[in-house]
């Protein structure tokens, strides 16, 4: 027996034993005992994550892919949870443990899935897996692209990320409309925000809102002193920004005196 795939679930089983299989590889195993996969669907990635010396859960929506692995991977036993990643207390699961997080990730909650790994990263130092490969890129991007956005900014001011390698739609079923990219995230060493992070996000989601505009003109809304807006930074677009230069640029406002 097998699942069939959900659309609305963003169910794209993989059907290519080597490529899961090279996903399961991409997790260094530095700095935890514990790994969570997000969506297992049937199971395909995580046979080779239960092969590692770290302890593999899993968290998955679909009841019919829950009971699926419950009888077909025992080895999981309790470790199963049915449940919505996006509605999950996390440290219920892991409490005060480190852990990694990885998948074949479902498609319609890709940013999400990000967000909330970074409202974790005090619990998180890693995650790998694959996304569609315009949000993979989208997170890895660097400054002066055009696919460098407020993901970009926000992921790598606490995490170093790598484009590790393209998955095409033919390996699965269904196969998606788009090719697929795999990428990993490493916590930094020191991932403390120098500013206000509320504020951080804050510049950085408006200086993108409007991306064709100068700062000058798409931080108008944040109500700096003239004096602040004369500076050189203004003149630029937000992708002529690096992540530094927005902590530096956000640091500015937060001692703006108006
Ligand atoms: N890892 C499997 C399945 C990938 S498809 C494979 O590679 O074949 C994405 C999986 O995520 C599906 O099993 C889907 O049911 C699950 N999923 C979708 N939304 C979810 C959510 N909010 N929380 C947990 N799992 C979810």
């Amino acid at each position: 027996m097998s699942v069939r795939a959900k659309k609305h679930l963003g169910q794209h089983f993989l059907t290519d034993e080597t490529i899961a299989k090279k996903i399961a590889n991409t997790l260094t195993e530095n700095g935890y005992d514990n790994v969570l996969e997000i969506g297992p669907g049937m199971g395909v990635l995580t046979k080779y994550l239960l092969q590692k010396k770290y302890t593999t859960s899993v968290i998955e929506i679909d009841t019919e892919s829950v009971e699926y692995l419950e009888k077909n991977y025992l080895n999981l036993a309790n470790r199963i949870h049915s449940k919505d990643f996006l509605k999950t207390d996390l440290t219920e699961i892991f409490q005060d443990n480190q852990f990694a997080v990885t998948g074949n990730f479902p498609y319609n909650i890709s940013t999400q899935i990000v967000f909330k790994t970074l409202d974790y990263r005090d619990s998180i130092p890693e995650l790998t897996g694959m996304f569609q490969k315009e949000v993979a890129e989208r997170i890895a991007e660097k400054e002066g692209s055009k696919k460098y956005g407020i993901l970009s900014v926000i992921a790598q001011a606490f995490y170093d990320i790598e484009y590790l390698f393209t998955v095409p739609p033919s390996v699965f079923n269904p196969p998606p409309k788009v090719d697929s990219g795999v990428i990993r995230m490493v916590r930094k060493k020191d991932y403390s925000l120098p500013v206000d992070e509320k504020l951080f996000y804050r510049v950085v989601k408006t200086g993108f809102n409007q991306r064709r505009k100068t700062l000058r003109n798409s931080l108008k809304t944040l109500n700096l002193s003239d004096e602040l807006r004369a500076e050189e930074v203004f003149s630029k677009r937000p992708e002529q920004l690096s992540v530094q230069a927005f902590i530096d640029l956000t640091s500015k406002i937060q001692n703006d005196a108006i």
